[in-house]
């Protein structure tokens, strides 16, 4: 048993959950919920980033202010996560004190550490208010950000504190090249590689002209506290959620994995590593970057035009359905399209038929046939002939899909291991199918072979039921209690 501090990026608290979203809290609630089953401590953290340009931005649109704004998205989030059953251990809000208290004791202890990694400089350049970040002239596409074309990129002109993030520059490449599984999966490392090799800039990390945050510690020229950048900010999130610079009873330092969007790996593989190196701690394990849902090929963006509603995705069968679909259809490691004619094809043949089926004809045949209803208890018989052949083979997949479905969460690719959860249930409806147990059942010369072959569809349906559990946790324990399973 180990601990397992998963945590997960926290949203901007200024717009509404949507499937891209959810699609990460998703695969980040199913790998924790599969270190639940190995044993591991587990601890899942989700939030959300309540600073920065862009939520100011929207509570002045919406006429309130900044933190009423955060307050009231940071709840429509949380109370999406609930509705998904994602079970956090903890929901972080950037604009608690806890949090600030946290920050500053992260940045005074990289003072003492390194008084002149912080310096003041007069700095220009193209800001994109969606990513939060400056963007260099050859990032952008026609004078705009990929990631964010709709929006105008801004030309900001401050005196700002940086960050010497070059100073890490090399010890960064060195710890890159030495631990390849520190960021996966392995495009993303790559993609993290070559950009520390191409040669790091200090990075900007106050905003003069913002009020909203947390101010630096240090004062400016002008005698001012100015604003920390919402990304210095955000960051540490995961550090002080454990309680820091004090521990607490919750997650402990470091994390196991940062699960994160790709659009996100330079913060979490470039600038946050080199922070914690900075501060003498300890780097996260691993960070893992999935990929975006799509929508006919579109990424998912409410001012973009593909937009997929979350509550009518919900609707449509239920969170499960919506939980199965989304981690069956689209690779963590990857992007993947979702589409409600792919959504109902899953739901039909996945949900209703393999697993569905496979329930109720399980629970017809100990009901009708099985000896006072119940599951017929192990005898001591050869498995002999062709129905115990039958159940051997069955077992021996069923036994490989089992280790097929561990790598595939080890791998973090939970797709995977819904496949082969599926074979194994594919197995068993070919199992039924093959022995006819309803014949089995009338003939009293085969009632052993009848009493085996109910026993073992059983049995692999309640190994269904705790391999599901990580993706579909509500239908999991209702199957599991259905087999008068323990617990539960
Ligand atoms: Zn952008």
């Amino acid at each position: 048993m180990s601990a397992f501090y998963i945590t997960t990026a926290i949203e901007y608290a200024n717009g509404e959950p949507h499937v891209g979203h959810a699609f990460e809290k998703i695969g980040a609630d199913a790998i924790a919920r599969y270190h639940q089953l190995r044993g591991d401590t587990v601890h899942l953290l989700v939030g959300t980033d309540d600073h920065g340009l862009k939520v100011a931005r929207s509570a002045q649109a919406a006429g309130r202010t900044p933190a009423e704004q955060a307050d009231r998205i940071s709840a429509t989030f949380r109370r999406a996560w609930d509705t998904l059953g994602i079970g956090y251990d903890r929901f972080v809000r950037t604009s608690t004190a806890g949090h600030a208290a946290g920050v500053r004791a992260l940045i005074e202890r990289i003072l003492a550490r390194h008084p002149d990694v912080f310096y003041q400089k007069a700095y220009e350049g193209w800001y994109c208010v969606g990513c939060e970040s400056f963007r260099t002239a050859r990032e952008l596409d026609d004078g705009r950000c990929a990631i964010h074309p709709s929006l105008d990129i801004e030309r900001v002109a401050e005196s700002n504190w940086f960050f010497r993030l070059s100073a890490f520059q090399e010890q960064l490449a060195t710890f890159l090249t030495a631990t390849p599984d520190f960021v996966q999966p392995a495009a993303r490392y790559n993609e993290v590689l070559s950009l520390v090799e191409r040669g790091l800039e200090d990075v900007s990390i106050t905003r003069a002209s913002l009020d909203w945050g947390i101010p630096f510690p240090l004062a400016d020229a002008h005698g001012r506290h100015q604003t920390i950048y919402v990304w210095f900010d955000a960051l540490p999130s995961y550090l002080t959620a454990t309680g820091f610079p004090d521990t607490d009873d919750g997650a402990a330092w470091p994390a196991q994995i940062h699960v994160v969007g790709k659009d996100i790996t330079r913060f979490h593989c470039v600038l946050w590593p080199a922070v914690l190196l900075a501060a003498g701690l300890p780097l996260p394990e691993h960070v893992w970057a999935h990929g975006f849902v799509t929508a006919n090929g579109v990424r998912l963006s409410k001012s973009g035009g593909a937009w997929i509603d979350l509550d009518e995705a919900i609707e449509r069968h239920g969170v499960d359905a919506l939980r199965y679909f989304l981690l069956r259809e689209i690779p963590f490691d990857d992007d993947g399209d979702f589409s409600w004619r792919r959504f109902e094809s899953r739901y039909t043949a996945d949900l209703a038929n393999t697993l569905g089926n496979l329930t109720s004809r399980v629970a017809a045949l100990v009901t009708r046939h099985a000896r006072d209803g119940c599951v017929p208890s192990e005898n001591h018989r050869d498995r002999v002939g062709p129905v115990g052949d039958a159940i051997h083979a069955t077992q021996a997949r069923v036994a490989l899909a089992l280790e097929r479905y561990a790598a595939a969460f080890e791998r973090f690719v939970p797709h995977e291991a819904l496949a082969a959860v599926f074979d194994a249930l594919v197995a068993g409806n070919e199992l039924i199918s093959r022995t006819a147990p309803w014949t089995l059942a009338t003939d009293p010369t085969r009632r052993d072979d009848f009493d085996r072959t109910i026993r073992a569809a059983v049995t692999l349906l309640a190994q269904a039921a705790v391999l599901l559990w990580p993706v579909i946790p509500v239908t999991a324990e209702r199957l599991w209690r259905s087999l008068g399973g323990p617990g539960g």
